[in-house]
């Protein structure tokens, strides 16, 4: 179990390997930083490459056991999982605010969502059924034959999810692979990595057989590569930054892959729009988490007959935010780390120096950015195509949905995208013009108003 440093007094999160929870073979640990004091708040084991061979060499001895349970038998395990994390919400909110600096309200939800996405995986699983087919679909084939279509666990499952929502991320691809049988090593983030280890002391106290669910942590850049090309791994699944997801394709040789990577998100503005509605609507989608969300409004394609309205309407609503401590229930808060406020602070210094009219913002505070927001931004600046993952809005003004949508799908991204107008038709009309849309469509319209993401 989690014990307490004699040395720091700060807490030290074991490995979970084999149902044990243990220190790694060289014993050395990583130190952990808030990101909004900035100060040590705990250390997570550096594993070795031999305690990445340990945690595989153990997941494939439980796996075909664990498959062979009935999966009314998983889903049991499952739900008691979520009700162990229900019971410890407040502990482990507590523990997202500190450790990747959102604030507590966001921190509970994202617990709560968890707890929700893991009964519904759950439910989900329980309806899935296989399929058949006779030989006579195939032209010339026979009828006597006949194919049975089942879907069975792939092995072990590598789930490498990022520091954003380490709960939620993380389960998101833990709760499925379980449900279908297979064995995980579970790769947290390093910054989050001490949310996802009390997020598996959950699993733990629900009695999940040992060796089903191995953690492996330290740094990707040191064990990533190791894990992703390890012949023990039979299926990854990663959400991260896009470079990184390159890399993994690239490693990862001959076995099923799940990229879920970043976005530079567009939102439509039409000039039939009603501004004072959505202004509040664009400014959480932009700014919520600082910014640091796969699915922030990420960049903003104005029409030009009403892109002063609009940025009037936004500045005021930046007025509104709360910047500061996630402590203080800011929603505007210091970024994971310093590294990611100089890539901010880079973008923020190009669009000025290429002409960018800066609206609000653009100062910074250790990684603590100011809610900023371009105006007049140019395809030739850098804001234009790159994804800050902080919070910075950039204005684009077109005077067509054409030069919109052409200006959507030029980015290398295609993740979400958002558009807003008062005709559902329009909106239809765009959304089919787009490229963004990773997997799902989803339609969210209101009465005076179409709203539609592409998640
Ligand atoms: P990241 O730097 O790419 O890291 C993601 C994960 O990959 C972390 O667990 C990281 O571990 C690990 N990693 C790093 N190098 C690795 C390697 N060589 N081999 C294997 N694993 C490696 O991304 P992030 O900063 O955590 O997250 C922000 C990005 O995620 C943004 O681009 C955002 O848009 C994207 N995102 C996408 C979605 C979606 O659903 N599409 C959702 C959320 C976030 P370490 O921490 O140890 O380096």
């Amino acid at each position: 179990m989690m014990t307490t440093s004699t040395t720091h007094d700060l807490p030290v999160y074991h490995s979970y390997i084999n149902g044990q929870w243990v220190n790694n073979a060289s014993n050395t640990t990583i130190e952990l930083y808030s990101p909004s004091t900035r100060k040590p708040i705990g250390y997570i084991q550096a594993m070795t490459k031999q305690d990445v061979n340990e945690a595989i060499v153990y997941a494939h001895a439980a796996q075909k056991d664990w498959e062979a349970l009935p999966l009314q038998t998983r889903a049991h395990y499952l739900y008691r999982w979520a009700d162990e994390l229900l019971h410890m919400k407040d502990e482990l909110a507590q523990l997202i605010m500190q450790e990747v600096g959102k604030n507590l309200k966001d921190a509970r939800n994202e617990v709560l969502r968890t707890v929700d996405l893991i009964r519904y995986t759950v439910e989900e699983a329980l309806h899935l059924n296989g399929e058949s087919a006779r030989g006579d679909q195939f032209p010339g084939g026979s009828r006597t034959k006949i194919a049975v279509v089942e879907r069975v666990a792939i092995g072990i499952v590598l789930a490498i999810p990022p520091f954003n929502y380490p709960v939620n991320l993380a389960a998101a691809k833990l709760a499925p692979a379980l449900m279908m049988g297979n064995s995980v090593i579970f790769k947290p983030a390093t910054q989050g990595a001490m949310s996802g280890l009390k997020m598996i002391q959950a699993l733990h106290k629900a009695g999940l057989p040992k060796g089903v669910l191995n953690t492996v942590t330290g740094r990707g850049s040191e064990i990533g590569d190791y894990l992703v090309e390890h012949p023990g791994i039979n299926m990854i699944s990663f959400t991260g930054g896009t470079n990184t997801g390159m890399r993994l394709a690239k490693k990862a040789t001959m076995i099923p892959l799940v990229l879920e990577l970043g976005g530079k998100d567009p939102g439509i503005i039409c000039e039939d729009a009603d501004l004072a509605k959505i202004a509040p609507q664009i400014i959480s989608g932009a700014f919520s988490y600082a910014g640091q969300r796969c699915t922030a409004l990420k960049r903003l394609l104005v029409h030009e007959s009403v892109a002063d309205a609009l940025v009037d309407l936004l500045h005021d609503e930046i007025k509104k935010l709360a910047v500061g401590r996630p402590e203080d229930g800011c929603t505007v808060v210091p970024l994971i780390d310093d590294a990611s406020a100089n890539f901010v602070e880079g973008l923020i210094t190009d669009a000025i120096e290429q002409g960018a009219t800066l609206v609000t913002g653009g100062t910074r505070q250790h990684n603590l950015i100011a809610p900023t927001l371009f105006d007049h931004v140019t395809e030739n600046m850098r804001i234009a195509w790159e994804e800050p993952f902080g919070p910075v809005l950039p204005i684009i003004r077109v005077t067509s949905d054409a030069e919109a949508i052409a200006l959507a799908n030029a980015s290398e991204y295609g993740l979400q995208a958002s558009i807003f107008t008062e005709n559902l038709d329009r909106a239809f009309a765009i959304a089919n013009a787009q490229n963004a849309a990773l997997t799902t469509f989803q339609l969210s319209a209101q009465k005076n108003q179409a709203w539609v993401p592409k998640v």
